[in-house]
């Protein structure tokens, strides 16, 4: 069964006593929900900082069936002279099944390169054992002269060269419009569905994906979780500032199950 996401990425935030702190108002709070029937179909993702990844998947452990791990990034090569960067296998042993790439943070702060978010892409599928969580998404400019679809068309086309004419059995997009991060404006939801039945036509044509789900990231909240949820091509969300707050995001997996 497909299940959605609803995934928290705690960017640059939560020290390992935080965490601790963190699942355990989380852990009393899904006790609650999780033998409803309705959450059969959900999948909680925690993206916390590399330092925190191990304690989380300690954490989480009791809850694996239905809470999974992520980092919020990788490096494409296995090992070597790259001070400062994580391997695909250092976040496996932590506990990863996924792993953000090409968050527009990375893109625009750090400058990655559509390259380098597609060696990332590649690079994950050859490891085997992780998913990735690839984010595309234009920006404000491009928005207001209508490129969206041209723009993400081309994001998607660059970021997942390496696996045309290849069976690959899952893959998650993360459509994250820039204007919507951070700035408690969401997307409307008839436009984000408009956006993810695009996404979704335009990689199920061009690629041979088994598994395939579209979340949307964007300033997400309690307030508008299910009126997102309700349309047919959004997959779940990615939740940055909400999901910083144990009770909100609880809240928000809570009413993303409609
Ligand atoms: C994000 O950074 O992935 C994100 C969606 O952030 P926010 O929810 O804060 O807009």
């Amino acid at each position: 069964m497909k299940k959605n996401i609803i995934a928290a990425n705690f960017k640059m935030n939560k020290t390992n006593k935080d965490i601790e702190g963190y699942f355990d108002i989380f852990a009393r709070n899904i006790n609650e929900l999780k033998n409803k029937s309705s959450f059969a179909g959900t999948e909680i993702v925690f993206a916390p900082p590399f330092t925190s990844l191990c304690e989380a998947y300690r954490i989480i452990k009791p809850f694996e069936s239905f809470i999974k791990l992520s980092s919020q990034n990788i490096y494409y090569e296995q090992s070597g002279a790259y001070t400062g960067e994580i391997s695909l296998d250092m976040i496996k042993n932590c506990g990863c099944v996924y792993a953000i790439v090409g968050h527009s943070e990375r893109r625009n702060i750090f400058g990655e390169s559509d390259e380098l978010v597609a060696n990332k892409v590649s690079a994950v599928y050859n490891n085997g054992g992780i998913i990735p969580i690839l984010c595309v998404g234009e920006n404000l400019e491009i928005r207001n002269k209508n490129g969206q679809e041209k723009f993400v068309e081309n994001q998607l086309n660059i970021a997942l060269n390496s696996i045309k004419g290849k069976n690959i059995t899952s893959l998650i997009i993360a459509y994250e419009p820039i204007w919507a991060i951070g700035t408690g404006i969401p997307i409307k939801p008839d436009d984000g569905e408009a956006m993810h039945r695009f996404i979704y036509d335009y990689i199920k044509s061009n690629f041979l994906i088994d598994e395939l789900r579209i979340i949307y990231g964007g300033s997400v909240t309690e307030s508008n979780i299910s009126a997102l949820m309700i349309e047919p091509h959004i997959d779940g969300v990615l939740v940055g500032g909400a999901s910083l707050d144990p009770a909100a995001f609880f809240n928000i997996v809570k009413l993303s199950i409609v």
